[in-house]
């Protein structure tokens, strides 16, 4: 007798062992998805970890797998054991990596459908609910899912009268299986056996004669298609028989209500593209050649690299190169971005390239397209590059060769919520140690931790300090907001008249501007005169943020919704204030100073689809948008060639809030969106507006004096014990009653620091300390960086099994974060 273990999408420490029924003991293998009971009448997809013969001790009923999926497994050797590492070092559950790493349409739900079993006869006496459930059944629909028989009857609680008809007799329930993924198909079309007679195809172009347009299309089909010559004949599709043709649909259906063409379904790939001619790469400048030459030389003795290149310096030309080296070599590569909005310009840089061996993945992608790419590269063992964001990491490679993480500063690379709260930056590069493989990170400012592993030698560093060709460094200028506020001269509230010239002149020049502001909405915050009244969310401890174009105030924290009042509720007084202002204002003010030029906006607000951004971006590519204002969604990666000025609207919102990496980050923020500037022929100023031009951090800025600013920051975090010196480790505890955490997270850090002792912080309470509901609170851990992790573990484990006998412990939310951005 066979049994499996089996990871479950649940977070569950534990795997679960299963039988394996006798006529699936062939079949079965590690990596395949096998469909299994877990509690009551619940089904889930999971996946076998191992298979063996001797019948394992546990202490629960050992069921049967109910189905086997895949015959042959949907993972490939090493990923099983990077999920493993993924757990271990985030400290969470191999459900949880599970949930997060398959694609959803990989995963089945089990979804309860209702069969109408026999035909209602007078004998039995029916409620009017259970009528009109039966009613909703019809002869083509005999089975229904209860979502589809509330929405066919428009009752609410609909699970009571269903199980009272079961007891009738009159309904079944079964627990159905929806298959996730669906392929895509096409229309295509075939000619008619009989019209492949010659006599037969005569008779209908005499018929035809008269329909000239109908004659015309079909003439077309038979050329494209080749139907009369078995040897050439190939498959044709509607979409590009009318396109070659020329003609419409309505042409088309004459030709099929005919019956000389015929229509039928293909399934076609997501994944087509249009590939031209391929490009071979830019011969790169003498620099680039020589940092090439250095990062080849690095990766004979170290495993990763860190390549310090100055914005539009070509670091892209040059993966471009590396990446064609790897290919050719017959191994994958992984390229991977930290936001979607970049994507898109990359993806058609590198297609130009690398055609259809370029596969793209992340998640604004729909799940089919996801589930494709993960089959491309389970099936297809030949040399791929991928594109794609944080979760890529989790495909089915084979063989990675290289890993590029470009922009390796970018927080976003870090998942948040829900766990696995994983870094991909740092899990890419074991997964491509897991291949024997290397990894670049590239940056114009690279993340502290990583410039701190280079300069003591755990990574390599090569460095590109000049921009390509003629491309000049950007200017920068700071302009001191208070004073001109204090003489009077700031005519627009957050426009200064320096930034306001040099805009007017880029227009008259014909040339782009950019304006940064890192909050989006109207107005941050609205404020009662009389009363000082502030909106807040009922969810949150934060005040709301008006966004003018909905009239509403919103919570930028749980997305709570409110009207905007006219009067205060609190004294009644009309007079309310906005104070502060988002990219929703800016955009408003512009349009008045500029209402020649058109003026764009990207942030959350107006780019939540793919299209919509890549709309956005690509208007402002082409030149149809003159001015691009935005978040830092526009700070990364960009590469627009005729953008001369650059605003930075408030650096003061980038710079003070309490964070140990504040001032890293305003700074890669400013030096990011600065390089958007001057990519061409000609030279760009950025504005940088501050209220304080004489911080340390704002000189930086100006001089881009990038290891200056590393010396200060790694000064200040040996003194303090932070990252990179010490690792942090943060529990957060969360639940409705704020006394109960408050209390729970002081007995637990008490626990805490009885085995760690000085090197466990708090608890303390966050800036924000109430969010959807739960108040929060964080005890926080400082551990060396030598320190194992099994061993930290074990101590968490113990401390957490201590803490269950409390019972109120069940009511807090617990999690971890390891190395927290
Ligand atoms: P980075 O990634 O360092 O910001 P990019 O690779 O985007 O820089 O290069 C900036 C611009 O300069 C791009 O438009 C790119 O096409 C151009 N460029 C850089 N290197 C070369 C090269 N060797 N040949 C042609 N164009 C180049
Ligand atoms: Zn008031
Ligand atoms: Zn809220």
């Amino acid at each position: 007798m066979y049994f499996v273990d089996v990871i479950l999408p649940l977070p569950l420490e534990n795997k679960y062992t299963y039988r394996v029924p006798s006529d699936l003991e062939k079949a079965v293998s590690t990596g395949c998805r096998v469909i299994v009971h877990f509690g009551k009448k619940r089904f889930y997809t999971g996946i076998v970890t191992a298979v063996y013969e001797r019948p394992p001790k546990t202490d629960y009923e050992i069921k049967e797998i109910y189905v086997l999926m895949d015959a042959t497994p949907i993972l490939r050797r090493p990923q099983l054991r990077f999920w493993e590492w993924i757990a271990n070092y985030y400290l969470c559950k191999l459900g949880d990596v599970y949930k997060a790493a398959l694609p959803a349409g990989l995963k089945i739900e089990s979804e309860t459908t209702v069969v109408k079993n026999r035909e209602y006869t007078e004998e039995i006496t029916l409620k009017p609910n259970e009528l009109s459930v039966l009613h909703a059944f019809t002869t083509e629909k005999e089975k229904l899912r209860v979502s589809e028989l509330e929405k066919r009857t428009g009752l609410r609680n609909i699970v009571p009268v269903i199980a009272s008809l079961m007891n009738k007799g009159l309904v079944e329930v079964n627990e159905e299986l929806k298959r996730g993924y669906v392929p895509k198909t096409e229309t295509y079309l075939r000619l008619a056996d009989e019209y492949k007679e010659e006599n037969v195809l005569h008779a209908a172009f005499e018929q035809l004669k008269r329909a000239k347009k109908q004659e015309q299309l079909l003439i077309g089909f038979l050329e494209l298609s080749h139907a009369l010559n078995p040897a050439l004949e190939r498959d044709i599709s509607k979409k590009e028989l009318l396109e070659k043709c020329g003609q419409s649909t309505a042409i088309l259906e004459g030709l099929l209500k005919r019956g000389i063409l015929v229509p039928y379904e293909k399934e076609v790939s997501r994944l087509q593209r249009q590939v031209c001619r391929l490009q071979s790469p830019n011969p790169l400048s003498e620099a680039q050649q020589e940092a090439c030459q250095k990062i080849r030389e690095v990766f004979r003795e170290k495993d990763i690299c860190l390549l310090h290149g100055v914005t539009s310096s070509g670091k892209t030309e040059i993966y471009i190169h590396l990446i064609r080296q790897v290919l050719d070599s017959g191994r994958q590569v992984l390229y991977m971005l930290p936001e979607i909005a970049i994507t898109t310009q990359i993806t058609e840089r590198l297609a130009k390239f690398f055609g259809d061996k370029l596969l793209v993945y992340h998640s604004k992608f729909t799940d089919n397209e996801r589930v494709e790419v993960w089959n491309r590269l389970l099936h297809a063992n030949g040399p791929m590059l991928i594109l794609g964001v944080r979760s890529s990491i989790f495909l089915p490679f084979s063989d990675l060769g290289l890993v590029i993480v470009d922009e390796e500063h970018e927080y976003t690379y870090k998942q948040q919520e829900p766990a696995p709260r994983y870094n991909a930056r740092n899990a890419a590069m074991v997964l491509a140690g897991m291949h024997g493989g290397k990894t670049l990170l590239g940056s114009a400012t690279p993340s502290i931790d990583s410039y701190f592993n280079a300069l003591t030698g755990k990574f390599g560093l090569v460095e590109l300090k000049t921009r390509f060709g003629t491309h000049q460094s950007p200017v920068v200028i700071p302009v001191d907001t208070k004073e001109l506020k204090r003489k009077k001269q700031m005519k627009h509230p957050f426009l200064s008249p320096i930034l306001l010239q040099k805009m007017q002149q880029a227009l008259e020049h014909g040339e782009q501007i950019i304006l940064f502001q890192n909050r989006r909405g109207f107005a941050p915050m609205l404020e009662c005169k009389q009363c000082g009244w502030v909106p807040r969310c009922v969810n949150c401890d934060v005040s709301m943020t008006y966004h003018k174009y909905h009239q509403h105030l919103v919570c930028h924290y749980c997305g709570y919704t409110l009207r905007v009042p006219t009067t205060c509720p609190s004294c009644g007084s009309e007079d309310l204030q906005m104070l502060g202002f988002g990219t929703e204002k800016v955009e408003e003010e512009i349009a008045g100073a500029f209402p020649e030029a058109k003026v764009e906006r990207m942030d959350l607000d107006t780019a939540r689809t793919r299209t919509a951004y890549e709309r956005i971006i690509g208007d402002f590519d082409k030149g149809k948008t003159q001015i691009l204002i935005g978040t830092q969604m526009i700070s990364k990666g960009l590469d627009f060639g005729n953008v001369s000025v650059v605003g930075i609207l408030n650096a003061d919102g980038l710079m003070n809030y309490p964070d140990f990496r504040a001032h890293e980050r305003a700074f890669q923020l400013m030096i990011q969106v600065s390089g958007r500037t001057g990519r061409r022929d000609k030279p760009g100023t950025v504005i940088l507006q501050t209220s304080q031009p004489e911080h340390p951090l704002i000189q930086m800025v100006v001089n881009n004096a990038y290891r200056e600013m590393v010396d200060w920051q790694l000064a200040e975090r040996q003194l303090f014990h932070y990252p990179p010196y010490f690792r942090l480790i943060v529990l957060v505890l969360r639940g409705k009653n704020e006394s109960v955490v408050q209390d729970l997270s002081r007995t637990y850090a008490d626990k805490l620091r009885d085995k760690l002792g000085e090197r466990v912080l708090g608890p303390v309470t966050p800036p924000v300390s109430f969010i959807k509901t739960l108040h929060i609170r964080k005890i926080v851990m400082k551990v060396e960086i030598a320190a194992s992790i099994q061993g930290m573990r074990r101590v968490l484990d113990e401390v957490y099994q201590e803490m269950q006998q409390f019972p109120t412990f069940r009511q807090l939310i617990i999690h971890y974060d390891v190395d927290p951005l």
